[in-house]
């Protein structure tokens, strides 16, 4: 049977980061403005290595490049992928993402953004910013250009679980007090719409009027189109939380034993929640794994929450 690859995570410094991730998912990572855990990601700006088994000490990019049976048919120059937990403390700047089209014209060959959220935790009566409520280009343009921004943006009561697909030319932003899970394109590129008018250093940072007029959807989806609850979904089941063009996600509530065929070319795993053991190997909180091409059939145990992922 093929191995697993178990792999070290990668943090950023944020200035809106906070110690959740020390403290609640028991990462031991130094300073009190973590923003972010890159659990699996092969990009440049954060690259993560592989902790255990026949691959120790390799970092994913160069397995994406030596090892590629460990992938399957799967070709892409770059690892497709990446998963993120977020921290904030205080509230993200207001931001949308270009998608592969616009990204590989204006951003030198990059891709684009495709992502998407699963909350971990939030306080009572948290919202998140996702669209807006400009109704046409012009208008849009207008109230960015003008800062109308308490008409401009759309924020939208959230609680632990839901879900949420981010589009290309999606507004998005994280309150203050919420923890996420977000699977996304391997991609860096982040067009800053606005910043609460915040200074960083003394001075406020970047904004990217042109580029956000250019890439935001107008209208925006709907709101009742944006959030799903995953509550009450059947235990021990594999569940597709969304299929786009670009990925799958599912969600996992291990209660007793289940087991699934691993049929995608490779899967993208992390435990949000509990403790368990997958084919004999133990599990906690805050592990992020790969289940490689061709593994077969998967027995997971005990008592955990998983969000899985695999490139479409
Ligand atoms: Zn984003």
């Amino acid at each position: 049977m093929k191995e697993l690859l178990f792999l070290e995570p990668v943090f950023t410094h944020n200035i809106w980061g906070g110690t959740n991730l020390k403290d609640k998912f028991g990462y031991n990572v130094e300073g009190n403005d973590i923003g972010e855990c890159w659990g699996i990601s092969a990009h440049e700006h954060g690259d993560c290595t592989v902790v255990s088994g026949e691959h120790k000490g390799k970092k994913l990019s160069e397995l994406w490049k030596e090892n590629h049976e460990l992938f399957g048919e799967y070709n892409s120059e770059r690892f497709p992928l990446l998963t993120k937990i977020i921290d904030a403390k205080d509230d993200l700047s207001i931001q949308v993402h270009p998608d592969d089209a616009y990204a590989a014209i204006h951003e030198n060959g990059s891709y684009g953004k495709m992502e998407c959220w699963y909350i971990l935790d939030c306080k009572e009566d948290a919202t998140i910013v996702i669209g807006h409520n400009a109704k046409t280009r012009e208008e849009l343009a207008d109230m960015i250009n003008n800062g109308r921004w308490s008409e401009f943006i759309r924020e939208i009561p959230i609680k632990k679980g839901d879900f949420m697909q981010i589009d290309p030319g999606t507004v998005h932003a994280i309150k203050g007090g919420t923890l996420i899970l977000e699977s996304q394109q391997n991609s860096d590129i982040t067009y800053r719409v606005y910043d609460y008018d915040r200074l960083s250093n003394g001075k406020p940072r970047e904004i990217h009027v042109k580029q956000s007029i250019d890439v935001i959807n107008v209208p925006a989806k709907d709101v009742a189109d944006s959030i799903v609850s995953t509550d009450n979904l059947e235990k021990n089941a594999l569940h597709q939380l969304i299929s786009c063009d670009r990925y799958s996600v599912f969600k996992i509530d291990v209660d007793g034993k289940m087991d699934f065929e691993q049929t995608y070319p490779f899967m993208l795993v992390s435990i949000v929640e509990g403790t368990g053991e997958i084919d004999g190997t133990q599990l906690k909180k805050g592990d992020h794994l790969i289940i490689p091409f061709n593994y077969g059939k998967v027995c997971l145990s005990g008592k955990m929450v998983m969000i899985a992922s695999t490139p479409a």
